[in-house]
């Protein structure tokens, strides 16, 4: 009688034995799937920040939907171009915004102009980091606070540099 309950003691054990081991599987492949979707997440994030950053020089101005603003501070999508679009509202020419990154002091929005170069390419002739005070580009673009090289925010939007010849 007494081996006989040893063995549903026994038998119990292996019962909860496989639980415990069916329950580990079962964390081990959910793990397993978190690790995936990770990996599968940060190869999305690089072929998507590969795709987007499309090098300036070899991009048409007028291919990039851009956000105006015009003096008055109305804002507005449209392509981008050399030459300053009429703000849809008020009839005043606009400028298009561009988003620029600080070492120092991180996102810095501006609003840019361009010029046409001897080749009839477009390039950034002023930006502007305060309505109405435009400083002319000479190189790279420079934080207003600290004097430090500004790199274009890479999202797809467009922040050039003064080297950068773009299609118009
Ligand atoms: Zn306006
Ligand atoms: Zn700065």
């Amino acid at each position: 009688m007494d081996h006989l309950k040893n063995l549903g003691h026994i038998k119990r054990g292996e019962r909860s034995l496989a639980r415990q081991r069916s329950r580990l599987t079962a964390i081990y492949s959910f793990v397993g799937a978190v690790i995936v979707c990770v990996v599968l997440l940060a190869s999305w994030r690089i072929v998507r920040s590969q795709s987007t950053v499309v090098p300036a020089g070899q991009r048409r101005l007028s291919e990039v939907t851009l956000t105006w603003r015009c003096p008055q501070g109305h804002e507005f999508e449209d392509i981008g171009s050399a030459a300053r679009l009429k703000c849809p509202h008020c009839e005043k020419l606009s400028d298009m915004t561009a988003d620029y990154v600080c070492p120092q002091h991180g996102d810095i929005p501006a609003s840019i102009r361009m010029r046409r170069d001897e080749s009839g390419r477009a390039r950034l002739d002023r930006v502007s980091f305060r309505p109405g005070v435009w400083r002319p580009v000479r190189n790279v673009v420079s934080c207003p606070d600290c004097g430090s090289a500004l790199r274009p925010k890479q999202e797809g939007r467009l922040a050039l540099q003064e080297s950068d010849a773009v299609t118009p």
